[in-house]
């Protein structure tokens, strides 16, 4: 047995697979213990690598992983995989470069191909102003080690060749910030290969246990909950279970979950659309945003096209399609590529997004001692899913904010410090 699970040779696969024998499960399915020493709301990505470095890193085993639904069922397994560092501000920027880092050995380390294609990523500038924001982000990459830089329409043409570039369109494309080191990552493997390196440590998974409330004690407020309190555990529809440090990582349920603890946070959920067509031969080699038209695209191994774009605009926990989104991305992608008219979409979906006012997520510490927040996640969480989890898991270790995550403080609203990603982070995911 290989680390966090199993190797096969090609001889034994193929035996395997022809015999009627079980194939061994990505993890367990355990009894709820009474008590854990950190309790995790939330079974997606960020959930899951902070129990698997707070097993790894810190020798603490003693941790449940709570999932209403099933594991990877909220974003992390509805987003368009997208992972970039190319930020707008210098504390997003160092942040996310070292997710970036954790997805570059992530195979290695959780023994599973988590299909990193590291394609580059063009975020396209249609006006004089875009060029000049794109120039803003560039510098600041640059002064933190970033490749990064904005590059004319030629440039762009040589790039992904299947956008329009004339200078005659509707929105001219005028340059683009590239940044090679962006690209796109299998995210459900992501998902499966913290789940299964996280339980190979010993952290319990628990599915269809759905968090009703958090208990507290000596708050501010009733029951003992809010500012000056701290949290002794959660209630479950499976019964009560005690933990000193209660994790809240649940993204588009995030302020709900954190009402039940007193602590009220500054976020709207929305919910985001995607969609994809039909496969066919791979013709884009690169991920591509455009800002002002509102979409970005990019190709999977397979050749299907993963479309995205902004938010919804109304706030809502629905997840449904509409046909405005399918009509709007149609018309603006073909704006920039007026070949793949033809193509057929075949399917549309949706999740929701936890946003902040700045675009940059709420982490660390909070007024409850004890309580946790890993949110404030909107489009961007999955590329921060791998940093999130080891800051995270440092910050639970040793009761302090890790140096990474102390600027995305929950504070900053009331100090007035905010972490502007606007700019970097509104369509471009
Ligand atoms: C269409 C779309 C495209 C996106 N594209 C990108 C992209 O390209 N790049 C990028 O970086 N990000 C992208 N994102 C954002 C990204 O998917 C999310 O930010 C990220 O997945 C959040 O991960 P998470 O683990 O925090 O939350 P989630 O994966 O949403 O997990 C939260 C979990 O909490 C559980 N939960 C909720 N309430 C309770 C409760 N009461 N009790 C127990 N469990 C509960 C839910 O069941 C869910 O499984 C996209 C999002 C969407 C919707």
């Amino acid at each position: 047995m290989a680390k966090h699970g199993y190797t096969y040779s090609a001889g034994k696969l193929l035996k395997h697979g022809l015999s009627s024998g079980a194939w061994p499960r990505m993890w367990r399915r355990p009894e709820a213990r009474s008590s854990y020493d950190v309790a995790i709301i939330g079974g997606g990505l960020h959930g899951l690598a902070t129990a698997y470095y707070l097993a790894k890193e810190h020798g603490i085993t003693n941790v449940a992983v709570l999932d209403k639904g099933y594991l990877g069922g909220g974003g992390s397994g509805r987003n368009t995989a997208i992972v970039r560092s190319n930020y707008l501000t210098p504390e997003g920027v160092a942040f996310y470069d070292r997710s970036l880092d954790l997805y570059n050995t992530m195979a290695q380390d959780l023994n599973l191909n988590v299909m990193f294609s590291r394609r580059g990523h063009l975020t396209l500038a249609h006006t004089d102003s875009a060029l000049r924001t794109m120039h803003w982000r560039a510098e600041v990459n640059k002064l933190q080690g970033i490749d990064s830089s904005v590059i004319d329409e030629h440039e762009v043409k040589k790039q992904a060749p299947s956008l329009d570039t004339s200078k005659d369109t509707r929105y001219p494309i005028l340059g683009a910030l590239y940044h090679p080191p962006g690209g796109i990552v299998r995210h459900d493997a992501v998902v499966w290969g913290y789940a299964r390196a996280a339980d190979h440590l010993g952290v319990h998974l628990l599915q269809e246990t759905e968090v009703l409330d958090i208990l507290c004690e000596d708050g501010e407020g009733p029951e003992g909950k809010g500012a000056g309190g701290r949290v002794t555990g959660v209630r479950t529809n499976r019964g009560d279970i005690s933990a000193p440090a209660v994790v809240n990582c649940t993204a588009g349920w995030a302020s709900l979950l954190s009402n039940m603890a007193g602590v009220t946070l500054p976020i709207t959920t929305h919910p985001l659309q995607a969609a994809v067509t039909e496969p066919c031969k791979v013709f884009l080699p690169t991920v591509v945003v455009s800002g002002s038209l509102h979409v970005y695209v990019s190709q999977t191994d397979r050749g299907e096209l993963v479309f995205g774009a902004s938010v919804d605009p109304v706030g809502t926990y629905r997840v449904n399609g509409t046909l405005e989104f399918t009509e709007e991305l149609a018309g603006h992608v073909l704006e920039l590529m007026p070949g793949i008219s033809k193509m057929r979409l075949l399917r549309q979906w949706s999740g929701l997004c936890d946003m902040t006012p700045d675009y940059s997520p709420v982490m660390g510490t909070t007024q409850v001692d004890g309580y946790f927040v890993d949110v404030g996640w909107g489009t961007y969480g999955f590329k921060a899913g791998p940093v999130a989890g080891e800051t995270m898991a440092e910050t639970i270790a040793t009761g302090r904010d890790a140096d990474l995550i102390a600027p995305f403080h929950i504070s900053r609203f009331t100090e007035g410090d905010l972490v502007g990603e606007k700019g970097a982070a509104a369509v471009g995911h």
